[in-house]
């Protein structure tokens, strides 16, 4: 399966942006999927900029309701309607910010890709519980309660919460366990059709470590912070594939 290597642009990009969209629209390489998910304002232009090309628009998160009084939240089909095509959900920095549990990312990516979103699922765990020998068993409760009943649509992101925006990542050994750890769940889970999930990983991602971690098994593309803020360096991680 091609890899898939998204840009989580967080609560940046105010102003300059829409620039960098179009640079990296126009130079999506062959034989690599590319989505970046800007903050909710700039989705419609976001996607705008880059109708007709290759790269794809989506969002960093979404409410499980079709509608409702939830007052700052977003929905599925709203996010459709500006444009986004895949959604983050439960990122490890919304689980913090915002008390997200392992059952509402269920819900929410259960709406998501019944509205027609491609749902990449976050899940990693803190540098306390790597240190507690943790690690696999944090992310397998994780899994056990983020996902939803049906394999379509599914992307996970392997984010350990220490290595985002640190400069750290583990070892490729380190994520070589836990990449064929989460494969063995999604097969144990959801048979032949748990050995096509994308499974990225996350967390310090730069031009610089791109093709060592993108080698490594079952790592089938990346999702990208502080890296993708531009456009060289975002296709610099993909043209590493
Ligand atoms: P960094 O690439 O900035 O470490 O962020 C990773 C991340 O959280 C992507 O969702």
């Amino acid at each position: 399966m091609a890899k898939l290597i998204v840009g989580n642009w967080k609560m940046f990009g105010l102003g300059a942006s829409l620039s960098e969209i179009e640079g990296v629209a126009d130079a999506v390489p062959d034989g690599v999927e590319m989505a970046i998910c800007p903050p909710f304002t700039l989705i419609e232009r976001a996607a705008r900029a880059a109708a007709g090309s290759a790269l794809r628009i989506g969002a960093q998160s979404l409410h499980a309701a079709a509608d409702g009084a939830h007052t700052g939240d977003i929905s599925a089909a709203m996010l459709r309607d500006a444009g986004a095509t895949l959604v983050i959900v439960g990122h490890s920095e919304r689980r913090a910010d915002h008390d997200e549990t392992d059952a509402q990312v269920r819900e929410s990516t259960v709406a998501a890709i019944a509205a027609g979103l491609d749902a990449i699922v976050c899940v990693g765990e803190t540098e306390a519980q790597r240190d507690a020998g943790e690690a696999d068993t944090v992310v397998a409760a994780q899994l056990a309660g983020s996902l939803p009943d049906t394999a379509d649509r599914l992307t996970i992101a392997y984010e350990p919460v220490w290595a985002i925006g640190t400069g750290r990542t583990p070892t490729v050994e380190d994520v070589a366990s836990m990449h064929a750890g989460i494969r063995a769940a999604l097969v144990a889970r959801f048979g032949d059709a748990g050995a096509k999930v994308r499974i990225l990983y996350g967390g310090s991602v730069k031009p610089a470590n791109a093709a060592e971690l993108l080698a490594v098994a079952n790592v089938d593309g990346a999702l990208v912070g502080g890296a993708s803020l531009t456009a060289d360096s975002l296709l610099a991680i993909a043209g590493a594939v």
